[in-house]
């Protein structure tokens, strides 16, 4: 085992001169001037994946960018099959000014790689291939199945991938998914998160008189659809953050007492939060701390709203039409289509009957959670301890990864998500970065990972 540590540290310097290559690839899968550029990185995963001793390499194509699949299937009976996920495509480089160093141009600073992608997601992306290719090296062989597919429209939505894995079922069958496409807690912190929150995206619509009116003439004697938007927003959560759509907790999984423990052992400063947001003082749902919130409360927040004359100067203008885009974050067990169905429910409720409604779903998104206890969970917490010479946290994260779900329904199979970014590492902004002994020792833990799951 000592072998195959000694092998990874005494190639340090080669990891990080061929990390340079994947990153020199302009991956943008957004711009469509970027189209080839995003199919010849697609062509280097596929080399270097061959290259590094994986088999049946092969590049399918989509609607849009490919996705690169490959695997290894020699591992013998019993041993578990794992799939590990992961992206080549990079988000744009705007405001390009901004960057100290140009962004397909790979530089070392202290401990830090800078460049679009590092951290996310071919950084971490390579963290495998690196530790795959020493089992190789060490031993001729991996201690389990692995199978590998690697997308590049992540950072679009994962547009094509969702058909592709409903097409693929037995290519790509596994017991487990490993994403390394998330961060630690903190520097000299790992983690392992284990739950996701969903999004129900919605978009209210308020109509009043039949035109903009004068509101001379005619303010006072009919509905402002605006100041009733106004209005029912307000009515939509309580000043303590709570909520007031009826049913709308009902299927929310509460947390257990053993995870309000863990997240209060975690380090965490409202102050310290509060003053690097520039808010003189914190807001959220009451009797729950800030990390709780985030990662596994429900929240409801309007993110526009419209209507009206909104240019310069001032038009006295009674308005015709309001708008407002509201989306609510949610968390295991709430349902997304459920969720619309009782917003909707509950805006008709509150409208006045001066206005016209319509209510209608923009987008939505499962939330996910992995048993803690599981032994994934568990494999992933050993090597972790062992690759970072520390005990890694248990973590949930505010966002979501719909893919996860998708893996859950179409697979079968629970996602273990292995983050070795840092929180603070610019991932979609200017001077985007990976710290290099993360990468290193995320090469060892996923090295020792592979063969803690060999041994379940
Ligand atoms: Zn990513």
């Amino acid at each position: 085992m000592n072998s195959i540590k000694e092998f990874i540290n005494g190639n340090k310097e080669r990891y990080i001169s061929e990390l340079k290559e994947f990153l020199k690839f302009p991956s943008i899968s957004t711009n469509p001037e970027n189209k080839k550029d995003v199919y010849q990185c697609a062509e280097y995963v596929k080399w270097h994946l061959d290259k590094i001793g994986m088999e049946n390499v092969t590049i399918y194509p989509t609607k849009g960018h490919p996705i690169v699949y490959a695997d290894w299937l020699n591992a013998g009976e019993g041993k578990p099959t794992i799939l590990i996920y992961g992206h080549y495509d990079v988000q744009p480089v705007d405001p390009v000014n901004l960057w100290t160093s140009p962004p397909f141009e790979p530089a070392i600073r202290g401990e830090n790689i800078y460049a679009r992608g590092s951290a996310d997601d071919k950084g971490q992306v390579f963290i495998h291939f690196k530790a795959l290719e020493a089992h190789f090296k060490q031993n001729d062989t991996l201690p389990v199945n692995i199978k590998l597919i690697i997308e590049g429209e992540e950072e679009i939505g994962s547009v094509n991938l969702e058909d592709f894995i409903a097409q693929h079922k037995d290519l790509l069958k596994c017991d487990v998914v490993v994403i390394s496409d998330t961060a630690m807690y903190d520097k000299d912190i790992p983690a392992i998160g284990y739950a996701l929150r969903g999004l129900c995206y919605m978009q209210v619509e308020l109509a009043g008189p039949n035109r903009d009116l004068h509101s001379g003439q005619f303010g006072g004697s009919v509905e402002n659809p605006i100041n009733a938007l106004a209005n029912m927003i307000t009515k939509l959560k309580n000043k303590n953050g709570k909520i007031l759509i009826d049913g709308f907790y009902d299927d929310v999984l509460p947390l257990s007492n053993k995870e309000k423990e863990e997240f209060k052992k975690l380090p965490f400063s409202d102050e310290k939060y509060a003053e690097s947001l520039g808010v003189a003082e914190l807001f959220g749902e009451e009797g729950y701390s800030t990390l709780e919130r985030i990662w596994a409360r429900p929240t409801l927040d309007c993110n526009g709203i419209w209507g009206g004359f909104t240019g310069e100067g001032a038009k006295t203008v009674l308005p015709s039409k309001a708008y407002a885009k509201i989306s609510m974050r949610l968390v295991p067990n709430q349902h997304p289509d459920k969720i619309e169905k009782l917003f909707t429910e509950f805006i008709y409720k509150i409208a006045p009957q001066s206005v016209k409604v319509k209510v209608y779903g923009l987008h939505h998104g499962k939330p996910a959670i992995t048993p803690v206890n599981s032994k994934w969970v568990k494999a992933a917490f050993d090597s972790l301890k062992k690759g970072f010479g520390k005990e890694p946290v248990f973590i949930r994260e505010g966002g979501s990864i719909p893919i996860v779900v998708t893996f859950k329904e179409l697979l079968g199979a629970d996602t273990v998500l292995l983050g070795f970014g840092l929180p603070d590492e610019n991932a979609h902004s200017p001077d985007e970065h990976l710290n290099l002994n993360n990468f290193q020792n995320g090469i060892i833990t996923a090295s020792l990972f592979y063969n803690e799951l060999a041994k379940l």
